[in-house]
């Protein structure tokens, strides 16, 4: 499963613009509810009301921003299925992140432009904000202006920063990529970003500032995130499921006993163990779920009854890059292969890049 999966889990979906349905982190109302107190001990009811609005106002600026990337990345005929909001920011989720540096280019700039122009609109109304007065919970309505352009001028700006997995970031390795290859300038990208992440870290410790140094800290974990998943879509690019698939494998019938498939593990190199039955595999005795059993001494029982059943098939003539986006990124390890209907090996997720390596003649990662 992957991040947007796992986030997926605990998100409320709202409702949809432009065919993208949106979606809201379970968190955010902690969010609001952070907002909201620290709001009220400063200002009462008045506070607190104003705390609300103004994490519905942030709302509503986060999500303009990301409609901002998501509508040029339609126009260039990405699929956009999703925008998930949550407590650190918003994210749209694209079907593929294109290698043409112009679009990826235009895709990121997108966003933050959505913000200077909501300033554009604002500033020649209301003017510029008066610091740090445009900070705080204002006093009247008539000041919510000046916190809007502030809001978007702090989003913008931050957005620029030239760190994955800011837009800046994005936008600086659409540069880079026109001069050398895509993976090493996400590599260059990602690296600079960490740099400049590491020093606005310090900064924030040094300053008593601790969200920004946690914020920071954030930048550089999603920086290297990005790198490893460009990395690896790399390495898996132009192969299929069926190229990686391993033909030796363990497999015992369902009604095998716990204690065969003990004595079966004994002479081979640990690895789950398929449940066969007419040729289909109808469950796996995963290693944990066999310790287990070994331990509570249910040596007679049949083995189904410590299969996981619920688990991921894969076919043969999927490529490693759909595989590798879908089914490969939930916790099982080991997949059964099918062609035409016949189980033909095993996909293991966790000697995956090993095995990639060996079929590439590539040497072992350093
Ligand atoms: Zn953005």
């Amino acid at each position: 499963m992957g991040f947007f999966g796992k986030m997926r889990r605990w998100s409320i979906a709202l409702f949809r613009v432009f065919g993208i349905q949106l979606e809201v982190h379970a968190t955010f109302a902690l969010l609001l509810a952070y907002v909201g107190y620290a709001c009220w001990l400063e200002a009462g009811l008045r506070g607190m009301l104003w705390g609300f609005g103004f994490v519905g106002l942030v709302f509503v600026c986060v999500v303009l921003h990301e409609l901002g990337h998501s509508l040029t990345a339609m126009h260039y005929g990405i699929r956009v299925p999703r925008i998930l909001l949550l407590p650190i920011g918003g994210m749209a989720q694209f079907d593929s992140i294109p290698r043409q540096p112009g679009r990826e280019f235009a895709i990121a700039i997108a966003g933050p432009a959505v913000n200077f122009l909501l300033i554009a609109v604002l500033l020649p109304v209301f003017g510029w904000p008066h610091y740090p007065e445009a900070l705080g919970i204002p006093e009247r309505l008539s000041e919510i202006p000046a916190t809007l352009i502030a809001t978007n001028l702090a989003m913008g700006v931050f957005n620029l920063l030239p760190a994955f997995p800011m837009d800046g970031g994005r936008m600086l390795r659409a540069l880079l990529a026109t001069k050398r290859d895509y993976l090493e300038a996400t590599k260059w990208a990602a690296r600079s970003g960490q740099v400049i992440a590491a020093l606005g870290g310090a900064v924030g410790l040094a300053t008593g500032q601790y969200s920004l140094a946690v914020l920071f800290g954030f930048i550089i974990y999603g920086a290297e995130m990005e790198y490893q998943f460009t990395r690896r879509s790399d390495l898996l690019a132009g192969l299929t499921v069926g190229d990686v698939a391993r033909r030796d494998y363990l497999a015992l019938p369902p009604e095998a006993p716990v204690v065969a498939a003990w004595a079966l593990l004994r002479q081979a190199v640990p690895q789950d163990i398929l449940l066969l039955d007419h040729g289909r595999v109808v469950g796996i005795v995963t290693r944990d779920r066999l310790a287990a059993a070994v331990r509570h001494r249910r040596d007679d029982d049949s083995l189904a009854l410590h299969a996981e059943t619920h688990f991921a098939e894969l076919q043969a003539e999927t490529t490693l890059a759909d595989a590798s986006t879908g089914s490969l990124r939930s916790l099982q390890t080991l997949f059964p292969v099918y062609a035409s209907g016949q189980l033909v090996g095993v996909l293991d997720a966790l000697h995956l890049e090993e095995t990639v390596r060996l079929i590439r003649r590539l040497p072992r990662e350093a």
